[in-house]
């Protein structure tokens, strides 16, 4: 495996690209709407997270090793509120937080070379750099596209699901949203479904996982942790 310090590099390179390259979204309700979200989730997890917004209309998110989550302006309009947006920011943090990304980065490329890939994340039309940004779950923009694998989308929702019941939000609200994701079929597809496959296992496995999740929003709420964060 890279080491921490190696794949946060690498998150940070490749945020830095992304910043320079998409246009940021200026509306201050809508930074305030998704800051209030993504806070109420990484107080959970702990840590400074620093939370960007894209002026992108297509439907994706992500979150990368050091700390860092970008939200296209695109996926609120698939995300309907505060505990479905809390469902896809809790399911991205868990894909940080439990290594999936180094665990693609190391299947492909030794430690050694972890350096000349952070290089690479600079400038992204280069095939390692492209290849790094699709390891990293960021490869859209690039024309790299490298979907998680079922273990790990199981991992992320599992995750994703107990953290937004712990910051208070109802974790029912993650089906809905996997319902609205896959109803866009065809060409209007979310962006987001393309590195986060739907399978046909996810909603029963979410649900599966609601009565304890369920128990978390009540410890939750009875603590005084009732997010109140509105478009
Ligand atoms: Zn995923």
């Amino acid at each position: 495996m890279m080491p921490d310090a190696q794949m946060e590099e690498m998150g940070l390179q490749s945020f830095t690209t992304l910043k320079k390259d998409k246009p940021i979204e200026q509306d201050g309700q809508i930074n305030a709407y998704v800051r209030c979200v993504a806070t109420a989730i990484t107080n959970e997890v702990g840590g400074e997270w620093e939370v960007v917004v894209f002026a992108d209309p297509t439907a994706n998110a992500f979150a990368l090793p050091g700390r860092k989550i970008g939200v296209h302006t695109g996926l609120l309009t698939v995300a309907e509120n505060q505990n479905q947006l809390a469902a896809v920011l809790g399911h991205e943090v868990a894909h940080v937080l439990a290594h999936h990304s180094n665990e693609r980065v190391s299947q492909k490329y030794a430690v050694s070379q972890g350096l000349a890939l952070t290089q690479a994340l600079i400038s992204p039309q280069s095939a390692l750099g492209q290849a790094g940004m699709g390891l990293l779950g960021v490869g859209a923009e690039y024309g790299i596209l490298m979907p998680y694998s079922r273990v790990h989308e199981s991992e992320a929702d599992i995750y994703g699901l107990d953290w937004m019941a712990k910051a208070g939000f109802d974790p029912r609200e993650s089906v809905t949203l996997w319902v609205n994701m896959g109803k866009q079929g065809g060409k209007q597809s979310p962006e987001f479904l393309s590195t986060h496959p739907g399978h046909d296992t996810r909603i029963a496995n979410l649900k599966k996982h609601m009565p304890k999740a369920l128990e978390m929003l009540k410890k939750a709420r009875a603590q005084g942790k009732n997010p109140q964060c509105r478009k």
